[in-house]
């Protein structure tokens, strides 16, 4: 697609302009060309562009985003039907409007009727929620879950009558689906087509509905699905689950599932990125002497060394002992952050042979040994 026009620009004003300034400069527009008035062959597509613009505009919300992100902070965020649904011909050609009866927006010119009616249907796409722990957010589970959605009514096979009898043509619309009027302004005549109400813009009415789905065609059911969770998953992650949505009509595909993880927090484990990060506590004389610890990891416990002299807060990193990417084949490390305690009961004969220890490092403490102590009592 090409690239898209500023929409400031596609309506000729000021990025200042008052919301009354761009209906006014709008109405100019979508008089020169709105399809039913200029049969040039780009009409309709400019009609379009001015549409999208207007109804971007012309909302206060959608303009700050506009302003602030740009089409990406439209695109994202809004579909063709949300901007459209805004674009109403009552009030942009308000007072002069002839045809009575609301809801001619430019959506239903656009797609209303035509696209969706008869034919078949796909069905929506669901999304649910699933709550895992870390282990499994690691390495990957199968997890059923139970889940209701609409399928397609066996009884009448989705045409929504009872079985032996059909669906009759609507008579409000005359089977389009679609009842369109006509709109006088100042400017001309205009002809709008909205979705039947009747009908809702499915051309047909069933006289005698299915007693199963009540003529809706789909039943909901409880259905257990399969959600097969890839190694590397984290909370955030959303999984598709093809075909699993909600059942098409008229035999239409099904939609889509999707389904959002949350990984519960470990007790010793943090998660970042691929790698997982615990603290392991050891003694002071651990730290000073040197020593090997065994620390629990997701793969199973494993030894680690602690060199002489090791610091608090020091990390050590045991290669290869994190997750696997989900995306990616290598695998992350485990951190392990060092916390030497210090200790906090210390018996007579600890606290002497600290004295002396420092005494021999050359520090000086205050408070008294065990020998002057001694040496009092005497
Ligand atoms: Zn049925
Ligand atoms: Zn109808």
């Amino acid at each position: 697609m090409a690239t898209k026009r500023d929409y400031y620009e596609i309506l000729g004003v000021d990025k200042k302009a008052p919301v009354d300034d761009i209906k006014k400069e709008y109405r100019k527009l979508a008089m020169k060309y709105h399809p039913d008035k200029n049969k040039a062959p780009d009409a309709e597509e400019k009609f379009k562009e001015i549409s999208e613009a207007y109804g971007v505009l012309s909302d206060e919300k959608k303009r700050q985003q506009y302003d602030q992100f740009g089409h990406a902070g439209i695109d994202q965020r809004y579909s063709q039907e949300d901007i459209f649904k805004g674009v109403n011909f009552d009030d942009i050609f308000g007072g002069f409007g002839g045809g009575g009866g609301g809801g001619g927006s430019i959506f239903d010119m656009f797609f209303g009727g035509g696209a969706r009616r008869g034919g078949p249907r796909r069905g929506s796409d669901l999304l649910s929620e699933l709550t895992i722990n870390f282990e499994d957010a690691a390495f990957g589970k199968s997890v059923d879950i139970e889940l209701p959605r609409s399928e397609t009514c066996n009884t009448c096979k989705g045409s929504g009558a009872k079985p032996g009898t059909s669906a009759k043509s609507c008579l409000t619309c005359g089977g389009s689906g679609q009842v369109s009027r006509t709109q006088n302004t100042p400017f001309g005549r205009f002809m709008t087509s909205s979705t039947c109400g009747t009908c809702r813009g499915e051309g047909k009415v069933i006289d005698t509905p299915c007693t199963e789905c009540h003529g809706s065609g789909t039943v909901t059911k409880k259905r257990k699905i399969e959600v097969k969770i890839p190694p590397g998953v984290d909370t955030g992650s959303r999984l598709r689950i093809a075909g699993e949505g909600e059942g098409g009509t008229k035999g239409g595909p099904s939609g889509d599932l999707f389904v959002d993880i949350y990984v519960r927090p470990h007790k010793i484990f943090t998660r970042h990125g691929n790698d997982v990060l615990m603290e392991a506590a050891i003694s002071f004389a651990q730290a000073a002497l040197g020593d090997e610890i065994e620390v629990p990891t997701l793969h199973g416990d494993v030894m680690m060394k602690i060199p002489a002299g090791t610091q608090n807060g020091k990390v050590f990193r045991l290669r290869g002992k994190g997750i696997s990417g989900l995306r990616s084949s290598g695998k992350g490390d485990q951190n392990v952050k060092i916390r030497v305690d210090v200790p906090v009961k210390l018996n007579d004969k600890q606290k002497e042979l600290l004295r002396e220890f420092a005494e021999i490092s050359g520090e000086k403490i205050k408070g008294k040994g065990i020998f002057e102590k001694m040496k009092d009592k005497l």
